[in-house]
């Protein structure tokens, strides 16, 4: 019996060894960014070895040799038949704005939220201009 019970602590054991690896994988160093091609129309994830920052802001597209703007992790890429938002994404990259977080407050969580039209947009880039990144073009 004490062998028994012996055994099931050791099992209990390697089960929370097994779960704390896994946490470690989920926030370690494995970042995958997605860099948005504006002629393509795609944005497709990329990964780097290394810390969010050792991405490039650019690439190069594999399909039209164009430049790939790195949008970040949570970039959702409109429809490729969806122009017009296409549009508000180009003129956002174009003004330095990569989806990158805009806090008002340093160390907030909170984070001012990208437009929804091209429209806004316009009025976004000279609101937060000193967000912006001006290196990217
Ligand atoms: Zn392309």
């Amino acid at each position: 019996m004490t062998v028994d019970q012996d055994t099931r602590k050791a099992l209990r054991w390697n089960a929370g060894l097994r779960s704390s690896e896994t946490k470690k994988k989920v926030s370690g160093p494995d970042y995958s960014m997605s860099y948005a091609c504006l002629t393509c129309k795609t944005a497709n994830k990329r990964h780097v070895e290394g810390l969010p920052s050792d991405y490039p802001l650019k690439m190069q597209c594999p399909v039209c040799n164009g430049t790939m703007f790195n949008v970040g992790r949570h970039f959702k890429a409109p429809k490729k038949s969806d122009l017009t938002q296409w549009k508000k994404v180009q003129f956002l990259i174009e003004h330095g704005f990569l989806f990158q977080k805009i806090r008002l407050e340093p160390n907030s969580y909170e984070s001012v939220p990208y437009p929804a039209t091209l429209e806004e947009a316009r009025e976004f880039v000279v609101k937060y201009r000193s967000w912006a990144i001006t290196d990217t073009l």
